[in-house]
């Protein structure tokens, strides 16, 4: 069933406490924890608690909690005391999506280039 942890997803061991993260916040559906090969001085990962493969069908499937997500990034920015940031779902092989489950990465404490790579 749609969201429904899927016992061969990273980001839902991690929502389960079964592989370890350094966790920066947690709400009743989500989590962020730091990127463990991070891009910048800020790369937070923020993760809806239920599995959705990517950024669109999490919004299509369960709006209010996409919503949850990026408001999570910005309170993720307001611990880092960042006044900038970059949010980046990447979305299909192509464009770098290695883990399919749902996630913003927050990036920030640096100059960042635009347009992006
Ligand atoms: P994607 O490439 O799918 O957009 O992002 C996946 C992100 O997950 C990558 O930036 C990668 O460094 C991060 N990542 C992969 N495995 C782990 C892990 O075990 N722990 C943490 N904290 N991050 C991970
Ligand atoms: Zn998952």
């Amino acid at each position: 069933m749609a969201g429904e942890p899927q016992d061969d997803c990273l980001f839902c061991k991690i929502v389960a406490g079964h592989v370890p993260a350094t966790i920066v916040r947690e709400s009743e559906t989500t989590v962020a924890f730091r990127d463990i090969n991070p891009q910048a001085p800020t790369h937070v990962l923020v993760i809806p608690k239920a599995h959705y493969p990517d950024a669109a069908s999490l919004a299509t499937a369960a709006p209010a909690l996409a919503a949850d997500v990026l408001r999570e990034t910005q309170a993720v920015a307001d611990e880092d005391k960042l006044d900038s940031y970059r949010v980046v779902f990447n979305t299909g092989g192509g464009a770098g999506q290695t883990v399919w489950h749902a996630h913003a990465h927050v990036i920030g404490g640096r100059g960042l280039q635009w347009p992006p790579g």
